[in-house]
Parts: structure tokens; C-alpha cells; sequence
């Protein structure tokens, strides 16, 4: 059964298989032995290699041990998870926050606890697979709306039956696409039906809005929008993630949400190392400008040679390919040239709309934007995308 199954999957050439990296992460990676341009890690500002973020790590880990030992409300809340907690309330403008081992587990740990059986999700169709799994865990009913379609949002509201619990849900920065949703609409419109609003800033965080806060501060909601979700592990360079929010919610979230208190605490070493990130973030701001002159000169070179792109404003800028077999090929083909950059097919990604998820970070230089280039024009010819 298994087999089949795998065989199914090669036939549609949508096998997977781990491809392992045998250096950090970073603008230049070692791959089986050669050294590679990465163009897919979400170490957006190069911090998961930053000294201070690495040192954070090793000290905890001398300090605290190299786990937790125990759930968070067992044994295991140690000084790393109250100091990441606090930095990222005060980071966030927000009362409380809460850390999650994963951005999978917080939305698999949140959503449910927020709506449940005979409520309505409404969920953009986009959204992170973690999103809808934890749509689905909740059991309320869920509807999904055309991606960032406001109208077709406000149609499901309108139809639903009055006085009924509802929660829309949406990423901020979309994963796969690299767009925004419309979150100035949906919150004036969470606030019109009295529908709750929650936001997965996994990728807007530490990238979007002018001091890094994420989508809420780029849009100006961060008073509208009480509460919302983050991860750790993409600009801030280390794992886990967050609800940031009133001290009320995060209490209950503590008290309620089954994917935080059934679970060992993650170790101190992520956490310090989080906290670590957060201070070279707010120090550090040059980070995000060299990240955003480097989006801009990539998309601008993307653009220029031919390639079908997203309506991406982002660091995240996918090349749109369609059909699974091209882009692997096409992935094929810039590995040759020295660029990683895997291909993105479905269930990750709507059937037809396989890409390339190129992403950049502060950390490449003009050099290895001017390389990659060139090796996106040659790779783009053999497979004939160009
Ligand atoms: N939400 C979004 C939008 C994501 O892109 C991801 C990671 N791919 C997650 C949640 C899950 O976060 P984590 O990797 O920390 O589990």
C-alpha cells in the first residue's frame, strides 16, 4: 500500500525526498560536496548565523541543559521561555505572548481553542497548511474564500446565519506566493459581521512594516487586530512560535490549548536564541534594508528576463512554471548552473501552479544576485521557460 501509494506520486512526479545541506544555512550552502547559491531559506535577515543569536544558544544550552525536561507546565518553563515571552509582548505592542514548539503546532494548538462545533471558519484558500489543519481539528464548519477575494469574504459572512460564532483566518504574508492579504478589509469587516480575525504572520515578521513587526504594522492595525500568530523560525533565524496578544487569551491558551500543554517545552537554547534575534532585529535595521534592496533588484532582474512571476511584494518572489514535471526539471537545471531552489508542487501548492519559490535574503551579496541571474537565464532556456 505504501508502495503504491509512492509509485502514485512518482508517476505525477510529485515524489519528495530530504535533500540534506552539509553547512548552515546562509546566501552559500554546501550541497553533497559543491557549494551553492540557496535561493529557498526563510532566514530572511541571516540571523540563524548571527553571533550573537549562536552564542544566545550555547550559553542557554550551558546554563539550562540541552532540553527542557518536562511540558511547560509540568516542569519545564525556564528563565529562556518568560524572557522570549516578555520580548516578544513588548516587541509586539501587545500585553502577553505565548510560545508554541512549532508555527504548526501554535495553529493546530490556537485555532480550536477559538471556535469549535457549530461555528463557521472562513479561511482565504491560500492559507498555510497548519492553518487549515487547524481549522479542521476545531470542528467548526469551514468555508474556504477565493484568495484575498474581499467580496466573496463578505458574501459568506452575509449568508451566514445571524449571531453565529465565526472566525476568519488568513496568513498575513502569504507562504507560497509571497503577497499580502488585504487585512485593512478583513479587519473592517471582522468588526462589521463580529467575526474574530486570525492572522499567521510567519513571514511577515522581522521583514514587513518599517521598525519589522510584520503585516500588522506595514498595514497600521496593530490597535485593530488584538491578537495574532508568529513564528520563530524564519526572520528570527531560530524554531517555535507565538500567539502575541491580551494577557487574558494567553491565559487561556495556557489553560486551554491542548498542543501547548501536551508537549515537552522547547529547549532554552531556541528560546534564548529567539530572544537573542529580537534585539539584533530592533539594532540591526540595515539588515532589512539590504534585504529589501536585494528583493528589488532579484524581481527586477526576474522580471526582466522574461519570467512568469507572482504578484509578490515580498522577499518570498515564486516563478510560476504550472505543470509539476517542468518545474522539477527547471529546479534540475538551476541546481546544474549552482543555484538551490527546489520546486513547489502541490498538495503545497493549487494543482497547475508548480513554481519555483525563490526566496532572498539580507545576507547574498550584488555578486551572488548577478550570478543567480545568470544562471535563472540559462536554466530558463534549457527548460524552456524562456
Ligand atoms: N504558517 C506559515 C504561513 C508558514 O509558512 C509556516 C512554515 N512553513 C508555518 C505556519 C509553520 O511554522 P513552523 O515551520 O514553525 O512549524
Amino acid at each position: 500500500m505504501f508502495e503504491q501509494h509512492l509509485h502514485k506520486l512518482a508517476t505525477r512526479h510529485l515524489s519528495r525526498r530530504l535533500q540534506t545541506l552539509h553547512s548552515a544555512t546562509g546566501p552559500v550552502v554546501d550541497l553533497d560536496g559543491r557549494r551553492v547559491l540557496l535561493l529557498a531559506s526563510n532566514d530572511y535577515l541571516g540571523l540563524a548565523t548571527h553571533p550573537d543569536v549562536v552564542q544566545a544558544a550555547v550559553r542557554a544550552t550551558q546554563q539550562f541543559g540541552a532540553g527542557s525536561g518536562a511540558a511547560r507546565l509540568i516542569s519545564g518553563t525556564l528563565p529562556p521561555h518568560q524572557d522570549l515571552e516578555l520580548a516578544l509582548a513588548q516587541f509586539k505592542r501587545t500585553s502577553a505572548a505565548l510560545t508554541f514548539g512549532s508555527g504548526y503546532l501554535a495553529n493546530l494548538g490556537t485555532i480550536p481553542t477559538l471556535i469549535g462545533r457549530g461555528g463557521l471558519v472562513l479561511a482565504d484558500r491560500l492559507s498555510h497548511a497548519s492553518l487549515l489543519d487547524g481549522c479542521k481539528l476545531s470542528g467548526a464548519d469551514l468555508r474556504v474564500y477565493r484568495h484575498g477575494d474581499v467580496e466573496h469574504l463578505q458574501s459568506l459572512l452575509a449568508r451566514r446565519a445571524r449571531g453565529r460564532r465565526t472566525l476568519i483566518v488568513t496568513d498575513g504574508l502569504f507562504s507560497m506566493d509571497g503577497d499580502l492579504a488585504p487585512l485593512p478589509d478583513l479587519a473592517e469587516l471582522a468588526q462589521r459581521y463580529e467575526a474574530d480575525l486570525y492572522v499567521d504572520d510567519a513571514h511577515g515578521t522581522g521583514v514587513m512594516g518599517a521598525t519589522g513587526r510584520g503585516t500588522l504594522e506595514h498595514f497600521g492595525l496593530e490597535s485593530c487586530i488584538p491578537f495574532h500568530m508568529g513564528t520563530l523560525g524564519k526572520a528570527l533565524g531560530s524554531s517555535g512560535a507565538y500567539v502575541a496578544g491580551p494577557a487574558t487569551l494567553i491565559d487561556y491558551l495556557v489553560n486551554t490549548s491542548r498542543a501547548f500543554i501536551f508537549t515537552t517545552a522547547p529547549p532554552p537554547a531556541s528560546a534564548a536564541a529567539a530572544v537573542a534575534a529580537l534585539r539584533v532585529l530592533q539594532r540591526e535595521p540595515e539588515r532589512r534594508n539590504r534585504l529589501w534592496a536585494n528583493r528589488k533588484r532579484l524581481a527586477a532582474g526576474l522580471k526582466d528576463l522574461g519570467f512568469r512571476l507572482t504578484d509578490s511584494v515580498s522577499p518570498i518572489m515564486p516563478i510560476l512554471v504550472g505543470d509539476a514535471e517542468k518545474a522539477v526539471a527547471f529546479a534540475e537545471q538551476l541546481l546544474a548552473e549552482g543555484v538551490y531552489a527546489p520546486a513547489i508542487r502541490p498538495p503545497t501548492v493549487p494543482e497547475s501552479t508548480s513554481r519555483i519559490r525563490v526566496t532572498i535574503t539580507s545576507e547574498h551579496t550584488l555578486a551572488h544576485i548577478e550570478q543567480s541571474l545568470g544562471a535563472f537565464e540559462r536554466a530558463g532556456k534549457t527548460a524552456h521557460l524562456l
